[in-house]
C-alpha cells in the first residue's frame, strides 16, 4: 500500500479544501433592503435604541438627523427629525460600516429616549424614509448569513438573553465564544480526513480492499465515533440547563404532592389541607434544583370519584404523567400501600425505571428514617416533605435521575443540537457496518457524507431554509 503519494494528494487537495471552505461559512448574501427595529425592550427607560442594517442605512440616518454621520464607531449627538424637520428627539448616533458590524451590513444605532411613544415614532419615521420592518430574528439571520457568526453563535445570543439562571446565561456566553463551535468543526474536521481516506480507497479499485482492510480507516472512524460521543455528553448537559426538566407530582390524594411541592419550591405556592381532592387542576411552579431548571407540576390526586370537576383533574394529570421527562410518585407511609400498586391501576404503560421515583411521604409519623433505597428496580425514597426530612437527598436523587452533572466549562446547547448528533453516530454506525461487515467503500463513503451533513447542521453549514427560519423565528424582533 503506497497509494497516498503525491499524485492522490494533489488530486484529493481540492475536494478537500471545498469541504473546509464550505464548512467555514465562507459566504456572503446580499440583501436589498434596509431593516430597522426598536432594539430595546418597550417600556419606560433613560435610554432606546433603535438598529438599521443593510445597504441604505447612512442614508437612512443622514436624512432623520439631516446631517453628516459621525465617523465609523464615534458616538456622535445628533437630532432625529420628523419630515417637517420638527425635533422628535435626541441622541446618540453610531455608525458601523459593513463588514464590521454585527449583520456585516453597513449599520446605525440610534441612541434616543426610552419611551413607547417616542421609539415607535422614530420607528414609523425610519420606514417612511424606506426602511422595512425587521422581522424577529432578522438582524441575527443576516449576521449568520454574511459569515459573522454560525447558528450556534446565533441561538447562543438568543438564549443568552432568556436565560433563567447564572448557570445559563455563562453557559450561552460560552457557546457565544465560540466554545461548542469549536468542538464541533474538530470532529467534522476528523470526519473530513476520514472521509479523505475512504475517497482515496475508492479512487484506486484495485487496492481498495486492502486500503479499506487495513485498519486505519477503522481507527480514524473510532476515533470520529468517540469524539462525537463526548460532545453529546457536553450538549446534553448544557441542554437540560436551557430545556430543563419537566417534572410530575402525582399520588392518591392526601400522600403529600402539594406539601412537597411547596417545600421544593420553598414558599408556599399550592394549598394544603388534609381535605381529600383540593387539587383539582394542574399547577405548574418553575424551580430550579442543585442548577437544574424545573418545571414542577401538581396533580389532582389519582382516585374513583363521582365528582365530574374532579374526573377531568384527574384526566389532566395522567395527560401530564404521560408526557413527564421525571414523575415523582408520593404515597403516604402510613397507609400501608403497594408503592406500585396506583401506577399500575392508572398509568402501567408508563412504568419505566428511568422517569419514576417512588416517594415514600410522612416519614415523620414512623419510625423509618429518611433514606434512599431500590424498590423492584425503582429508586425509592423516605421523605417526609412537612419536616423537610430527605428533601436534600430528594433533590440530589432528581438531578442524578436527569444525568445533570453541569462541569466547569457547560455551553448551552438544544435538543436541536442533540437530535443532529444523534443521527451523526447512526450515520457512522452505519459507515462501520458497511465497512467492518461488507467492505464497501461506496456505501461506507455515503454514510460519512450523510454523517458530516447531520453534524454541519449544528453549526449551519449544511441547513435547510425551512430550518433556518423556524430558528430565526423564535427569536424576538430587533435580535
Ligand atoms: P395532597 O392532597 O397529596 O396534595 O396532600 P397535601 O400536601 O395537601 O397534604 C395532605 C395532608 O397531609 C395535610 O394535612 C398535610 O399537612 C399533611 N402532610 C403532608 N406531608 C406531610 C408529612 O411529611 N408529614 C406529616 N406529618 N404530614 C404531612
Amino acid at each position: 500500500m503506497v497509494i497516498l503519494g503525491g499524485f492522490f494528494f494533489g488530486y484529493h487537495l481540492g475536494f478537500l479544501f471545498n469541504m473546509t471552505l464550505s464548512f467555514l461559512g465562507e459566504f456572503k448574501m446580499q440583501y436589498q433592503t434596509t431593516i430597522a427595529a426598536i432594539a430595546t425592550p418597550l417600556g419606560r427607560g433613560g435610554v432606546g435604541v433603535i438598529r438599521l442594517s443593510g445597504p441604505k442605512a447612512y442614508e437612512i440616518a443622514e436624512q432623520l438627523t439631516q446631517k453628516s454621520l459621525p465617523a465609523a464607531r464615534m458616538a456622535g449627538f445628533r437630532q432625529f427629525c420628523d419630515a417637517d424637520g420638527s425635533v422628535m428627539d435626541e441622541g446618540i448616533v453610531l455608525c458601523f460600516p459593513n463588514p464590521h458590524s454585527f449583520t456585516g451590513e453597513d449599520a446605525v444605532e440610534l441612541q434616543g429616549h426610552g419611551g413607547p411613544v417616542i421609539q415607535n415614532a422614530l420607528l414609523a419615521r425610519l420606514l417612511d424614509l424606506g426602511a422595512t420592518a425587521a422581522k424577529a430574528g432578522e438582524f441575527s439571520m443576516r449576521a449568520f448569513e454574511n459569515g459573522k457568526m454560525d447558528l450556534v453563535q446565533a441561538e447562543a445570543i438568543a438564549d443568552l438573553i432568556d436565560a433563567t439562571s447564572q448557570a445559563a446565561a455563562r453557559s450561552a456566553v460560552r457557546s457565544l465564544q465560540g466554545v461548542f463551535s469549536t468542538k464541533i468543526n474538530t470532529v467534522l474536521e476528523k470526519l473530513i480526513h476520514l472521509r479523505l481516506h475512504v475517497e482515496a480507497a475508492i479512487d484506486f479499485p484495485e487496492e481498495e480492499i486492502d486500503f479499506l482492510a487495513d485498519g486505519k480507516i477503522l481507527a480514524l472512524l473510532d476515533d470520529v465515533q468517540d469524539s462525537v460521543k463526548v460532545v453529546q455528553q457536553s450538549a446534553r448537559q448544557g441542554q437540560l440547563l436551557r430545556e430543563g426538566l419537566q417534572v410530575v407530582i402525582a399520588g392518591k390524594p392526601n400522600a403529600g404532592k402539594s406539601s412537597l411541592l411547596n417545600t421544593l419550591a420553598g414558599h408556599e405556592r399550592a394549598i394544603v389541607t388534609d381535605i381529600a381532592g383540593t387539587t383539582r387542576d394542574v399547577l405548574h411552579e418553575k424551580i430550579s434544583l442543585n442548577g437544574l431548571p424545573i418545571t414542577l407540576t401538581d396533580t389532582a390526586g389519582l382516585r374513583e370519584t363521582g365528582d365530574l370537576v374532579e374526573q377531568e383533574g384527574i384526566r389532566r394529570a395522567i395527560k401530564e404523567i404521560e408526557q413527564a421527562d421525571l414523575l415523582l410518585l408520593v404515597y403516604d407511609l402510613n397507609q400501608g400501600d403497594e408503592p406500585l400498586q396506583l401506577a399500575q391501576r392508572y398509568f402501567a404503560d408508563h412504568l419505566e425505571p428511568k422517569r419514576l421515583l417512588l416517594i415514600g411521604n410522612k416519614c415523620d409519623l414512623t419510625d423509618q428514617a429518611a433514606e434512599l433505597s431500590d424498590y423492584q428496580g425503582f429508586r425509592h425514597i423516605r421523605v417526609s416533605a412537612k419536616q423537610d426530612m430527605g428533601v436534600q437527598a430528594l433533590i440530589d436523587a432528581i438531578t442524578a435521575h436527569a444525568g445533570f452533572q453541569p462541569e466547569e466549562d457547560t455551553f448551552i446547547a438544544r435538543t436541536r443540537h442533540l437530535d443532529a448528533m444523534k443521527r451523526t453516530q447512526h450515520y457512522l454506525s452505519e459507515a462501520r457496518e458497511q465497512l467492518v461487515v461488507f467492505n464497501a467503500g461506496e456505501l461506507v463513503a455515503e454514510s460519512l457524507r450523510l454523517a458530516q451533513n447531520a453534524l454541519g447542521e449544528i453549526t449551519g453549514d449544511f441547513s435547510a431554509d425551512d430550518l433556518l427560519g423556524k430558528i430565526f423565528g423564535s427569536f424576538c424582533i430587533g435580535k
